[in-house]
This record gives structure tokens, C-alpha cells and sequence, in this order.
């Protein structure tokens, strides 16, 4: 269903089936061949020069040393999504609530134990992590500063045209750094050919997540208050997403000239310690803020010092970002159980905040009521399956629902505990072209777009609750999952 144009080694080869290509986003000119050709080749070498890549995964040393086996990251030639100003103010508006509300709800560590104790028992992961955090209530381990830097992804949905929460995220969101690239190559792009295309590069929407995420970071390096302490990233020993870590990274050091060290969770275990006191030490230096691009997955702690070393940070007076807590919040099943009727009355004073966040939840169930899987088995289409995951590439779709229920269903009530159940969101597709690996493929795409926010607070007092701008992950309209690095989606910027 698509026109791959490959280029490669600065040649352009055609594959263009009718001679023609299609209009892009409505109300864009039929493109020429020869100027598709030349923007292709214009934003690969735009991405290469600017830093929008990842590492390779063809070869082996790409995810673990810095500049060996670079590749553009996949991105949408120009911008799919355009947006009605009211949808954009909607989400930025949610995003400082769902700050707050993650905060409340962390506070609440019964809640927590309570709604995950199916998914413990079947889930030896999420138990772990259940386990280290009843260990802080058991030690009535108090975080005074607490912080937290997530992005909430919506989609339109195209029938009732609302806005719809797929998921929030808690823990090492990713993408800030290619993020606010795209938005740079776009309107490189139309700056250059937009006259040609109709479109306006002012339009293009500026994004400023890396320097707001970099600034949060230093902000909470402060309230640890001690000019001597340093920034410890948490990164996992192979990561082709690499580059957009290496950009805040050095953001935090040009723009606060902090130390910042990045290590994995086994070289914190065979390097660091914890003093009597709950100072944090790695290197000699004191660890003043924690920042965790790894650790959301079981595949990241393949033996028992991975553990160790969550265990030790969490024990320390270090500022973790995001705290167990935290972490716990941003599961599947604590978004479904927020869901029920009810429950963020609990954590919400604001009415009006209530009315909101309801607004934005798509229907999302637990598995233990008989009619709801019965109706999922008739129509599996309309849902998506979700296990206790992050990361991408997990969840269950279309025919394999039914497939999986009834398996499920086999097995035991049990096992259904650790899945939840979401009501699958149908954006509306328009036509997109998306460059992977330096080929272009035309395909009928939907976007996904996810508001950053950070959240810090010291006791009482909140000293930041923001949104940091967007993401826009593009994908075929064919494909179920979205995941940027896995390959299944491009970045993309929006058009206002
Ligand atoms: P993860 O934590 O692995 O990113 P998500 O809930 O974001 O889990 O699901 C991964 C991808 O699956 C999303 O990026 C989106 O493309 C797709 N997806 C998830 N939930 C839905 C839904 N309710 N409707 C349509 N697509 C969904
Ligand atoms: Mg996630
Ligand atoms: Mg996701």
C-alpha cells in the first residue's frame, strides 16, 4: 500500500507505481516526484547533521558506544497532524492535573498494594517492585521532594472526535530530545519548499521539552542543596535510543553546568553506596537527583544486582525520578482502576479537575467481570489487550484478543488479573509519508501525541507543575503498535 523511494548513497531510486503521488495532508498539492525526491533527500541529511538518530540496530556496538553505527531516527517528511487549538489546550490543561493527581495517588500507598494485589500474584515483576515499596511504608520512608517528569498520550478519536488517554507514563518517558528536532526539520523543510507545498513553516509548532525537562532536574538538584552533589541517569547497557538521553544530558550540563554520570543498575550495584545516613554515593560523589531511563522492564534486571540496586536507590535520601511510587502509578492497572466510578474523587478536590480527566479516559476494564470478556470475545476488535508492561510491542489486538481471552479464560481467573482491558481509539487516518531507514513509504497514517510534564514538589510546597510540550508518534494506520525505536512509528511535529 505504499511507494517506497529509496535513497541511498546520495542516488535516488523511483518506485513510484503510477507516476503520481497523492495529496499528503488535505488541501496539499499533488507532489511532484522530483520535489519528494529532494525533500527526502534534504531531511536526511538535515537529521544527520542535527542529531535526530538513533543507533543502528544492524550493528552490534551501536547501543552501547556513542557514535558508532548511526542511523536517522524515522520521521514523518512533513507534518501529519494539525490540530483544533481547543484539543490542544485540553491536553495541556490535563497535563498539570494528571501531575497532581499522580502525586496524590502516590501517596496513597494502600491504594496502590490494594489495586495491584491480582497482578502480584501472577506478575513476578510488578510484585518486585510491589515489594521494595512496601518495604519504604514497612521503614515509613519519607520523600520529602518528590518529582516526576511524564507524558500522557492521547489520540483523537475519530467517531466522537474526543480526546482519549491511551496511556500516562511515569517512568523514562523518551523522546524529548527527537521531539524537539522534528519540529526543527520541519520547518527547515518548509522554509525551503513550503511555498511549493502550501504550507507555512511559522506554523509549525515550536517544542522546548529537552531545556523545561533539563530545567525540572536542576531545579530538584537544588532542593537536594548541595552544590557538591551530581545527577546519576540510570540507562540500560544497551539503548539505540541513546542520543535522546545524550541531548538532555548535555542540556542539564551546558545550561547548570551540574556533573551528570549515567550508569546501569549493575554498576550501581558493584560501585555505589549507601551511608548510614541515606546518602547516596557513586564515584565518590554524592547523588543528589535519580534519573531513570531504565528499569521499566523485567528485561532489565536479568539477575539479582539490577534488584539490589533499585532497592539501594530507593532506600536512599537521594530525589528519585520517579520513586516507586511513582512508578507504580503509571501502571495499566492503576490508570483502569482510576477509571472506576468514583475513585478520583478520592484523590481530586476540584470538581471541575474531575470533570476533565473523566473526559479524557477511554473505556478501560478489569478483567474479572464475566459480561465484559464475553463482549470483548464477540467483538475483539473494539478492545485492546493489555499486560502489566511498558515499553511497547505487548499488547494484544484484533483477532488475537479473542484468541487470548479464551486462553486466558482456561487457565484460570488468576492469570486474567495482571491484563486489562481498553477500548481500542480509531483516529482518523490521513495520508502520510514516512521515512525509515532512508526510505519514504506513503501510507494512510494516525498519530498518537503525548504532553510532557514535570512535576516537583518539597513537602508542601509545589515548585513546579507544568507541561513541557509534545510528542507526535505517526504510525500506518495498518500497524497496532507504536513504538518509535521499535520501528512501528515515526516522530512527527504538529501544524497549527
Ligand atoms: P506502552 O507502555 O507499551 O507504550 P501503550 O498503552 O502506550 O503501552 O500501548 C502501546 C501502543 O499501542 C500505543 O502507542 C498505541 O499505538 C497502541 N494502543 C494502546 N492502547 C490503544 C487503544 N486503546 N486504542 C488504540 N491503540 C492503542
Ligand atoms: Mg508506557
Ligand atoms: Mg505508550
Amino acid at each position: 500500500s505504499f511507494l517506497p523511494i529509496k535513497c541511498s548513497a546520495g542516488v535516488v531510486e523511483k518506485e513510484i507505481q503510477d507516476g503520481t503521488i497523492r495529496t499528503i495532508t488535505p488541501g496539499l498539492p499533488n507532489i511532484d516526484p522530483e520535489l519528494l525526491e529532494r525533500l527526502v533527500h534534504d531531511a536526511l541529511v538535515w537529521s544527520s547533521l542535527h542529531g535526530l538518530i538513533v543507533g543502528d540496530k544492524r550493528i552490534q556496538r551501536s547501543g552501547s558506544v556513542p557514535g558508532v553505527g548511526m542511523v536517522h531516527a524515522p520521521f514523518a517528511l512533513l507534518p501529519t497532524m494539525s490540530f483544533s487549538e481547543s484539543h490542544w489546550r485540553q491536553a495541556c490543561e490535563l497535563a498539570t492535573i494528571f501531575n497532581e493527581l499522580v502525586d496524590r495517588v502516590s501517596m496513597d500507598g494502600k491504594f496502590l498494594q490494594e489495586s495491584l494485589s491480582g497482578t502480584k500474584k501472577v506478575d513476578p515483576f510488578t510484585s518486585r517492585l510491589l515489594d521494595i515499596h512496601s518495604r519504604m511504608q514497612q521503614m515509613n520512608k519519607k520523600e520529602e521532594v518528590r518529582m516526576g517528569l511524564l507524558r500522557s498520550d492521547y489520540m483523537l478519536d475519530a467517531k466522537t472526535n474526543l480526546l482519549l488517554q491511551v496511556e500516562l507514563n511515569t517512568i523514562s518517558c523518551s523522546f524529548y530530545g527527537l521531539s524537539c528536532l522534528v519540529g526543527g526539520l520541519h520547518r527547515h523543510l518548509l522554509n525551503r519548499y513550503g511555498e511549493h507545498l502550501g504550507l507555512d513553516s511559522e506554523r509549525v509548532l515550536g517544542n522546548n521539552t529537552i531545556n523545561q525537562y533539563a530545567d525540572a532536574l536542576a531545579k530538584a538538584w537544588n532542593e537536594y542543596n548541595n552544590p557538591r552533589a551530581i545527577v546519576l541517569i540510570v540507562g540500560q547497557a544497551h539503548e539505540r535510543n541513546m542520543y535522546d538521553q545524550y541531548w538532555l544530558m548535555n542540556t542539564l550540563k551546558e545550561r547548570h553546568d551540574l556533573t551528570v554520570i549515567r550508569k546501569t543498575m549493575a554498576q550501581i550495584d558493584a560501585e555505589s553506596e549507601l551511608r548510614p545516613d541515606g546518602t547516596l554515593v557513586v564515584e565518590g560523589q554524592e547523588v543528589a537527583v535519580i534519573y531513570f531511563r531504565a528499569g521499566y522492564t523485567p528485561k532489565d534486571y536479568p539477575s539479582e544486582s539490577e534488584w539490589r540496586a533499585k532497592l539501594l536507590m530507593e532506600q536512599s535520601s537521594a530525589i528519585k525520578c520517579p520513586s516507586v511510587s511513582y512508578h507504580l502509578v503509571g501502571t495499566k492497572k492503576i490508570q483502569q482502576e482510576l477509571a472506576k466510578p468514583n475513585v478520583l474523587e478520592r484523590f481530586l478536590d476540584n470538581t471541575d479537575d474531575i470533570t476533565k480527566v473523566r473526559k479524557c479516559f477511554a473505556g478501560l476494564w478489569s478483567l474479572d467481570d464475566p459480561s465484559v470478556v464475553k463482549n470483548a470475545i464477540r467483538n475483539p476488535k473494539s478492545f485492546v489487550l493489555k499486560p502489566q508492561r511498558e515499553g511497547g510491542g505487548n499488547n494484544i489486538y484484533g483477532e488475537d484478543v479473542r484468541d487470548a481471552l479464551l486462553k486466558l479464560d482456561k487457565k484460570g481467573s488468576e492469570e486474567l488479573t495482571s491484563y486489562i482491558l481498553m477500548q481500542r481509539i480509531f483516529p482518523t487516518a490521513s495520508p502520510a509519508f514516512l521515512v525509515l531507514d532512508g526510505i519514504c513509504h506513503q501510507e494512510h497514517a494516525i498519530s498518537e501525541f503525548g504532553i510532557y510534564s514535570a512535576y516537583l514538589r518539597n513537602k508542601e510546597k509545589v515548585i513546579l507543575n507544568d507541561d513541557c510540550g509534545y510528542l507526535i508518534k505517526t504510525k500506518a494506520q495498518s500497524s497496532d503498535e507504536g513504538g518509535i525505536v521499535a520501528g512501528y512509528a515515526v516522530s512527527d511535529s504538529v501544524y497549527i
